[in-house]
């Protein structure tokens, strides 16, 4: 018989207020990048959201074609010997009859929604930029959830240092350093 270690439970003293942070980090992005890049004063006029969806049209006609749609998703990544996976909060764009069918299925059972979304890459320690200064996004597969739970998002493969994180898992000493930087900018 294997004798095998007992997981544990992640906590850590922060190096920079002081306190013990317990837990395995659940953190989240209020707003999609997107919608921050809205300058405020036009906000009211071309977004419409809420903590878990959200529109952005390109003009006040409110074109539903051409339209970016948001939805807020929970991206998992396996801390080595943690018994539960630091969780991301993030925000995928959906296509225009993606977003519909969430939306028309937010209050009920969405375990069999599925879809394709693009991650944009801006999270703390991981985001990063392609050859011509954009954003990098990564493509997933966004599959929905029972009990009122938000998405969970795969990654689809790619040489990506996140799309290596979800698959493999990080060590403690990383979720210590990642967590750090959501909660003390
Ligand atoms: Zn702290």
């Amino acid at each position: 018989m294997f004798f095998r270690k007992k997981k544990r439970v992640f906590s850590y003293k922060c190096s920079d207020c002081g306190d013990i942070h317990k837990g395995s980090p659940s953190v989240y992005q209020k707003r999609p990048i997107h919608y921050l890049n809205v300058p405020k004063s036009e906000r009211d006029d071309l977004t419409v959201t809420s903590d878990d969806l959200c529109i952005i049209y390109k003009t006040s006609d409110k074109n539903k074609e051409d339209a970016s749609y948001f939805i807020r998703t929970i991206l998992e990544i396996p801390i080595t010997n943690v018994e539960e996976p630091m969780l991301l909060g993030v925000w995928v764009s959906q296509s225009h009859d993606s977003f519909q069918k969430y939306f028309e299925t937010f209050d009920d059972d969405q375990s069999d929604f599925s879809s394709f979304g693009w991650l944009h890459v801006n999270q703390p320690h991981y985001q990063s930029f392609d050859a011509d200064g954009f954003m990098t996004r990564l493509g997933c597969d966004v599959v929905g959830q029972s009990g009122g739970h938000r998405p969970r998002l795969y990654l689809h493969d790619s040489d990506h240092e996140l799309v290596f994180d979800q698959r493999n898992g990080i060590s403690w000493e990383k979720a210590e350093k990642i967590h750090k930087l959501w909660i003390h900018p």
